[in-house]
């Protein structure tokens, strides 16, 4: 009897979700662990999700630093205990760490315009106050953000897209060029936040265009820089996801598509990419969640390239690849602190300027330590984290040729994870800007 009781006691529970006032998922009383598995993949997987455990990230690269971050929920703590695994505690309460991210801001509106009679055509209006960094923002914020960045840059710079989303939204950018005028060099093209969860990374691509434009005329760096590339920066290339995890789930990964014969929503768009699609490092199922609460399965799609998003990311950057051609490109990501050269979709294939590549990705790593001491890992992306099939920087190693094809993950390592603390993300900025700085005065 006693022991039937403990066995019922230890069993995991369907968590129950608990939502706050305005509707989004809390994660009050959630503990963040970092699993070694000691086990095979597939039996760990199969207990994870059977305890509602939120998937955070995965790091296979190697035997020594394999593991699994996951979140479970309070409900499923004793019998996360009962499985045994040999784990470390990360955080004590994602809820009070979600917290700590701060109240999403609203950002007080466009600079008033300067009237054309009263100021040459192309007048500046102030930056935006800097004060955007101190806090992370409403979706539609950004969208103003980049507005009003465009503003303070008048002659040199435009807002782009690059297609729409799965939910009808466009997927909006900024174009910044030199003293050649636009579209007249080769590109510097960056994505930031095509996963969902992934806050920092907006911010700090959003980070490095307030800086471009700040230095243009003050660092002859930078104008250089400017000078001799075309810079498409999209801060947020997955909004419904992004989106989504404003208003509903914060851990969300995934775009918000839905597909007929499954009820799971949700496609990694990240996985998506039309080149070598159906290798290892992706899944083929949309996920079992039937609530799709926490569905972060890295699900690739029915077919290459059938997400909106992909589609429309990928169409802007083979133009940019057949028009004066593509220099850098990044996938900005989070978290982890990694600077990833190709490949991932293999750990043995090399790109035909690896050397170069892995060169210049330590370097930039250095050059990020330097600012607040923050370490990041440098290597291929196979080797060093894990295996990615339909990854972009593969895509745009093979098929639309950037010469150099990054993802680089920013902080942390884990103690926030995703969430991390809106007082970090301006040392996230200084620390990226420093590390771009060194990259394109080097490359
Ligand atoms: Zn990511």
């Amino acid at each position: 009897m006693r022991f039937l009781r403990a066995a019922l006691f230890i069993a995991p529970l369907a968590a129950s979700i608990q939502v706050d006032r305005t509707g989004r998922q809390t994660y009050d009383g959630y503990k963040v662990f970092r699993v070694v598995p000691d086990r095979a993949t597939a039996d760990l997987e199969a207990q994870l999700e059977s305890l509602s455990a939120v998937e955070l990230s995965c790091n296979h690269g190697h035997a020594d630093t394999q593991h699994f971050d996951v979140a479970v929920p309070p409900e499923n703590l004793e019998a996360f205990a009962a499985f045994n695994y040999q784990a470390e505690i990360l955080s004590e309460d994602l809820g009070a760490d979600i917290a700590l991210e701060g109240e999403l801001q609203p950002f007080p509106g466009l600079e008033t315009s300067v009237p054309a009679t009263n100021a040459k055509a192309a007048a500046a209006a102030a930056l935006p106050s800097f004060s955007w960094f101190s806090a992370y923002h409403p979706y539609a914020d950004h969208l103003t953000f980049l507005k009003s960045l465009q503003a303070a840059f008048p002659s040199n710079s435009e807002l782009i897209t690059a297609g729409t989303s799965f939910e009808g939204r466009t997927i909006q950018g900024i174009h910044l060029w030199g003293s050649g005028g636009k579209d007249s060099k080769p590109a510097i093209y960056y994505h930031g936040n095509v996963h969902a969860r992934e806050w920092i990374t907006s911010m700090v691509v959003e980070y490095i265009t307030y800086q471009l434009i700040n230095n243009y005329s003050n660092d002859t760096a930078i104008k250089t820089v400017l000078d001799n590339y075309d810079f498409y920066i999209l801060p947020i290339v997955n909004p419904d996801g992004f989106l989504y995890t404003q208003t509903s789930t914060r851990l969300w990964r995934k775009n918000r598509q839905t597909r007929s014969g499954t009820s799971s929503v949700g496609t990694d768009v990240n996985r998506n990419w039309p080149y070598k699609w159906d290798g290892e490092g992706s899944s083929t199922s949309p996920g079992s969640d039937a609530r799709n609460l926490n569905n972060n399965r890295r699900y690739r799609g029915q077919a290459p390239g059938d997400t909106p998003e992909n589609t429309g990311i990928r169409t802007f950057g083979d133009k940019l690849g057949a028009g004066k051609g593509i220099k850098l490109y990044i996938d900005w990501h989070s978290y982890g602190q990694y600077i990833l050269t190709p490949y991932g979709y293999s750990c043995s294939a090399k790109a035909p300027n690896q050397s170069k590549q892995d060169t210049l990705a330590k370097n930039t790593g250095a050059a990020i330590a330097k600012i607040h001491g923050t370490q990041f890992t440098t290597g291929q992306t196979c080797s060093t984290l894990y295996a990615t099939a339909g990854g972009s920087n593969d895509y745009f190693t093979d098929v639309t040729v950037a010469e150099l094809a990054w993802a680089i993950e920013l902080r942390d390592t884990g103690r926030y994870g995703f969430v991390l603390p809106a007082d970090q993300i301006i040392a996230t900025g200084e620390e990226s800007w420093a590390g771009q700085k060194y990259l394109w005065a080097n490359f």
